[in-house]
């Protein structure tokens, strides 16, 4: 078997990604040299932060085909969702009562649903196929009227298929309906843009562009005059969308992380592209019994989540401890029960117990993707001789 030095290898990159050295070094500036604080407005130390600001908002707007006034920053994705949904809800659902969203939605989609329905909107939840896909038949008949938001992911956290958000939006935008994607898992990954795209507001986190963890953005399209309600009250920051004092540091490295993202998405996606092929190639051969979930080439490459059949997937995990991977197994997540994504797309619940997410990404090597497929190949082999 391969050796490899560094033990356990991170192979959970949808969870979060290592910081890009070069953003750390851009961000270190702004923790204690240029302290000040961006919206002061009265003197240089206020001025140097607010530059500085100014210019990563920049980055992340063309990052996306946006332009700098367009982006509101937030503490993540998940504020910037809650903040999309909410925030659109109550500043329009005297006009139009229905937002459209998808079962398979990250938690902080469906939980802020959940919270405008207890507001006294009618949510509808699409469901996906087997692939984990929208079919666009069953989109173009939910909308009607009454519709004021959609809100689609562009890629799945957990099985990284890419919905058809493009036709998507361009029917919403036939019928006036406000369409939002939570693009924390696609930005900086595939080419985004929003003008192109017909996308009226867009959720972007930085950890998962190997940016700082605690902040992210909310794009939203100036020429569609949406104007959701803020929900944060305050000092009327973020052209009032969003108070409370921005974090130069945490901006300047989200900055920085789509400036590298932009020269290295290729590349990078490329190398991914083989290794997923690699991998798929190695374990996904019917006699081993291992499925890949998801739809199978309209997908990210560095999300491999697969179900291994007849195993059981807490010995599964605990018999691969050197791999850090994520599962779709009860209690291997804060929420208890197999995941509702695996759910929705139809695995039954003991593959759904036995399935692994492998994230990989731009630190990801040669020789650790090497150790990965021959330690799975391993593991699985001498579970299947014990069960
Ligand atoms: C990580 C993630 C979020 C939450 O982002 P934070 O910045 O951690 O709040 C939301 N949606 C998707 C699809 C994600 O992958």
């Amino acid at each position: 078997m391969a050796d490899i030095p560094n033990r356990p290898i991170y192979m959970d990159y949808q969870a979060t990604t290592p910081l890009d050295e070069r953003v750390l070094e851009a961000m270190m500036p702004y923790f204690a040299e240029h302290f000040g604080n961006p919206h002061s407005t009265t003197h240089s130390f206020g001025w140097m932060a607010e530059e500085a600001v100014e210019k990563a908002r920049g980055r992340i707007a063309s990052l996306i085909g946006a332009s700098a006034d367009e982006i509101i920053f937030t503490s993540g994705a998940t504020e910037a969702n809650n903040l999309a949904i909410k925030g659109m809800g109550r500043a329009y659902s005297h006009h139009r009562n229905t937002i459209i969203t998808v079962e398979t939605e990250h938690k902080c989609v469906l939980e802020s649903a959940t919270q405008m329905a207890r507001e006294g909107m009618n949510i509808v939840y699409l469901p996906v196929g087997a692939d984990g896909l929208v079919d666009l038949d069953i989109f173009a008949a939910a909308l009607n009227d009454d519709v004021l938001l959609v809100s689609v992911m562009a890629v799945n956290n957990e099985i990284g298929v890419i919905q058809p958000i493009r036709e998507m939006a361009a029917l919403c935008r036939e019928k006036r309906i406000f369409f939002h994607t939570d693009a924390a898992q696609a930005l900086g990954k595939m080419p985004l843009d929003v003008v192109d795209m017909n996308i009226d507001l867009m959720s972007l986190s930085a950890h998962k562009i190997y940016g700082p963890k605690g902040v992210g953005a909310l794009y939203v399209r100036r020429e569609s005059r949406a104007r959701p309600e803020p929900v944060l009250s305050g000092g009327g920051q973020e052209g009032g969308l969003r108070s409370g004092t921005l974090a130069p540091a945490l901006c300047v490295g989200f900055g920085e992380a789509c400036e590298v993202a932009a020269a290295e998405m290729d590349a990078d996606l490329e190398r991914l592209q083989c290794y997923f092929d690699r991998i798929i190639g190695a374990l996904c051969v019917p006699e081993r019994g291992v499925q890949l979930n998801g739809h199978q080439r309209q997908r990210f490459p560095g999300n491999i989540n697969i179900s291994i059949e007849g195993l059981d997937g807490e010995l599964l995990l605990s018999s691969i401890r050197d791999l850090a991977v994520s599962s779709g197994a009860a209690c291997a997540s804060a929420v208890s029960g197999p995941s509702y994504v695996l759910q929705a797309i139809g695995v039954p619940e003991n593959l759904a117990e036995a399935s692994l997410r492998i994230g990989l990404g731009r630190q990801t090597t040669d020789a650790e993707v090497d150790y990965a497929i021959d330690f799975l190949l391993q593991a699985i082999e001498q579970l299947r001789k014990k069960a």
